[in-house]
């Protein structure tokens, strides 16, 4: 069994060699899967980020959005850094606006086709009852468009004859991992990841400085939770997804 193996607790024995993680806002990642992240580029797994939009519409006031989204774009990198990812992609679509388009769907399986990763992890398009912060109608339709690219779009040579055009040849990804979902099917123990995640997230100055005294307790204090669940010998902080098979 990998070492890598022994930290992802799933119902199969997929470990994925390349991973892409899109979401919908600067900070999303290091909220969801942060963690998860560090743990991959820790065992030498490529990861790369892309960015449905900039988060143009947050914080800091007083700025214009175009100031604001170059504000959050260097913030993520900064926060990215401390997981080991280098290489990200901004979409440039509208904060607060995201729709699940045939648009949205082709630049996503762009990127897909680009990046070919076999792991896709990304923000349920399920609403959860319980995490209602976390169903922003921003991430509900990302995860709606990320899982129609994985499937069928990017795999699929006829989705967007224009890719071809561009030279992007078909992808097929593996796996997705859903976060923020239900139905838990993989937990990610990231014991030995959790303070880089809290770092991470803290990165994101603009839009957490205001609550930096209760933010790292916060997110300790999920994982911890996540832990305890998931029954993990051992584990002190843990990441739970979806796993969904798209072979
Ligand atoms: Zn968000």
């Amino acid at each position: 069994m990998s070492a890598l193996l022994e930290l992802l607790h799933g119902d199969d024995d997929f470990v994925p060699s390349k991973a892409l993680v899109i979401v919908a806002h600067p900070d999303d990642i290091d909220f969801g899967t942060a963690g998860t992240v560090a743990v991959l580029t820790d065992h030498g797994i490529e990861v790369v980020y892309g960015l449905v939009t900039s988060g143009q519409a947050g914080e800091p006031a007083g700025l214009s959005a175009g100031e604001v989204a170059a504000v959050r774009q260097v913030e993520q990198a900064a926060a990215g850094k401390i997981v080991g990812v280098s290489e990200l992609h901004w979409l440039g679509f509208p904060d607060g606006a995201v729709e699940s388009t045939l648009l949205l769907r082709k630049a996503i399986s762009r990127l897909i086709r680009i990046v070919k990763p076999d792991l896709v992890i990304t923000q349920t398009p399920e609403r959860n009852g319980d995490r209602i912060y976390a169903a922003h109608p921003d991430h509900l339709a990302t995860g709606e468009a990320v899982v129609s690219a994985v499937y069928p779009d990017a795999r699929n040579a006829t989705s967007y004859p224009e890719l071809l055009d561009e030279g992007h040849e078909p992808h097929a990804v593996k796996r997705i991992w859903l976060m923020a979902g239900t139905e838990h099917n993989l937990r990610v123990n990231i014991s030995g990841a959790i303070d880089r995640k809290v770092d991470a997230l803290l990165e994101h100055h603009s839009q957490n400085d205001d609550r930096a005294d209760v933010l790292p307790g916060m997110i300790r204090q999920w994982a911890r939770d996540n832990a305890k669940a998931s029954g993990i010998e051992g584990a002190t902080a843990v990441e739970s997804f979806r796993s969904v098979n798209t072979e």
